[in-house]
């Protein structure tokens, strides 16, 4: 750790930040809702930040790729026209979890390849993020460290780690840097900030622990064996087919494109609108074949996109584990209880074997 790369914001003065903040550029933060919800929302003051909150509803992702987002404006008749469309807003992002700051790598990586998502691409460019260490489990839906996104591993501008009086802010690119610039309310790190974070970051190692019993590495495998699997059965029969729990995924990007003609007959609009994989519809193809048409094939899809094949393509899981789908889910699926089960069964057929 180099102190250059690290400042310090005492807790009196953070709401003078956010204010300062706020002046910049439109700021969004987590806000409480009621009933223990939390929602990414405009604010002006730090009080109106929730700086302990469990994942919001709907993650960062809703910036970076709006549920409703048009991409073109058309016009027919004589004078027929077609106009593309890049909406894009100048944001800061406050207080982004670990694990939502490891949606949006994800979404960076999907999204970059050919052919390249050019409408994300330019609204990622103008939003700030400035994340929040988790210094412990936000509530027993979480999964993080089991997918590797507890800990800090870049993907932010700044990144603020509560020690009790004071943040300590490890400043990661040039915009963060502009930032402490411009708000002038930072003191520079000393020794003892850093050797606090040591000591905070040691303290989580013992707090986050492999939340399913198998190592990280040997995750890929369990999935090469259980495509099979019963649970697979089990779960598809139980789910309602809602789509809720990818529409509040942060890796989950699938979109439908839709054409809207006004009354008028001459004027329209293309928009892309969130599909998920978990509707009847999604695999449906020219001559009516679907070929994810049973509910199980549909749930076994939703977990190998998050756990084994963007490993292939990305080497990381496409899960963060934020707990989000799970909270949703109104048919009790928990990610941690099917991953769970596929270790048993897993270790189940060993024993068999051996028998
Ligand atoms: S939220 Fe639950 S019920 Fe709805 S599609 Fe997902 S797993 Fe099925
Ligand atoms: S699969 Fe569930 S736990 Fe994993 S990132 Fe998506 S919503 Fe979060």
């Amino acid at each position: 750790m180099e102190e250059y790369q690290y400042v310090v914001l005492k807790k009196e003065l953070f709401n003078d930040f956010i204010v300062r903040l706020a002046g910049i550029k439109k700021l969004i933060a987590p806000i409480a809702k009621g009933y223990n919800n939390f929602a990414y929302e405009e604010v002006r003051s730090g009080e109106q930040i929730a700086l302990k909150y469990i994942p919001t509803i709907l993650p960062a992702k809703k910036y970076f790729m709006p549920r409703n987002e048009t991409l073109l404006e058309f016009s027919t008749g004589k004078k027929s026209n077609v106009e593309a469309f890049i909406e894009y807003e100048s944001l800061t992002l406050f207080g982004l979890h670990t694990c939502d700051i490891a949606g949006i790598q994800c979404l960076n990586m999907a999204l970059s390849e050919r052919p390249k998502d050019y409408n994300y691409l330019a609204r990622k460019n103008f939003i700030t993020i400035i994340g929040l260490e988790c210094n412990e489990y936000c509530d027993e839906f979480a999964s993080c460290h089991l997918v590797n996104a507890s800990f800090p591993s870049g993907g932010y501008d700044l990144l603020f780690t509560d020690a009790g009086e004071y943040f300590i802010v490890h400043i990661n690119t040039e915009s963060g840097e502009e930032i402490v610039n411009i708000t002038e309310i930072f003191n520079k790190a000393e020794s003892l900030h850093l050797n606090e974070l040591t000591k905070i970051r040691e303290n989580k190692r013992k707090v986050f622990s492999n939340e399913v019993p198998i190592e990280r590495r040997h995750i890929p495998e369990l999935f090469d064996r259980s495509f099979r699997s019963n649970v697979w059965k089990e779960i598809g029969e139980r789910c309602l087919s809602c789509g809720n729990c990818t529409n509040v995924c942060p890796t989950c990007y699938c979109f439908d494109i839709r054409d809207e003609l006004e009354l008028d007959m001459k004027h329209g609009r293309r928009y892309r609108v969130w599909d998920s994989c978990q509707l009847e519809p999604f695999a449906k193809v020219a001559g009516g074949f679907n070929f994810r048409k049973e509910r199980f094939v549909r749930q076994r899809h939703r977990y190998y996109r998050k756990f084994r094949y963007p490993v292939d393509k990305f080497s990381r899981f496409f899960c963060t584990g934020c707990g989000r789908c799970t909270r949703t889910c109104m048919a009790n699926i928990s990610l941690k209880e099917t991953l769970n089960q596929l270790v048993k069964e897993s270790e189940d057929r060993v024993w068999k074997r051996w028998l």
